[in-house]
């Protein structure tokens, strides 16, 4: 509740707002932050993207795949440019085709992740994230089958780049 100022309440003082809006007398820029950030609901793919085993430039990639902000061809159209699959030369280029629907990229998978995934390994985007997020039968199966799903996202992207640039940017 807010006073009308008067001189018998004592000397002003600085405070910085913390945690529900409580007010401190020193300042948190953890608290601060978490005070101005937008706030969203927790994904669940986080734990598939950001781990400690990661490679980051693979996780930033994986994270770019589900936020779906790679330039597929379904997205390069919006900028009215036409682009087939760069792996198989399929029409609809999009972020489920590419992994693992491709017959490219699903032989990449299928080869690099066939093992840890037995009969779970699927070309389709959905099915594959569900599974990764199950717990596997150990945790070494379980950290493996998230950095070979990194690893080849990440390289069936580099693939897919250099043959869109004619291999100049490699
Ligand atoms: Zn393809």
């Amino acid at each position: 509740m807010w006073h009308v100022p008067c001189q018998d309440a004592g000397e002003d003082t600085v405070l910085w707002r913390a945690d529900n809006d409580e007010c401190k007398a020193y300042f948190s820029s953890a608290k601060t932050w978490n005070n101005l950030r937008d706030k969203r609901n927790e994904v669940s793919w986080r734990k598939v993207t950001w781990f400690s085993q990661a490679v980051p430039r693979h996780a930033f990639q994986v994270w770019l795949a589900f936020r779906d902000r790679l330039s597929t061809g379904d997205r390069m159209k919006n900028w009215g440019i036409e682009q087939c699959c760069m792996l198989c030369g399929e029409k609809n280029e999009t972020r489920d085709h590419m992994f693992f629907a491709c017959p490219f990229s699903f032989t990449v998978w299928l080869n690099t992740a066939g093992k840890l995934f037995g009969n779970a390994i699927t070309p389709d985007w959905n099915d594959t994230v569900s599974s990764l997020l199950q717990q596997a039968q150990t945790r070494i199966d379980h950290i493996l089958r998230r950095m070979a799903f990194q690893t080849v996202i990440y390289s069936i992207w580099r693939e897919h780049n250099s043959r869109r640039h004619g291999g100049v940017w490699g």
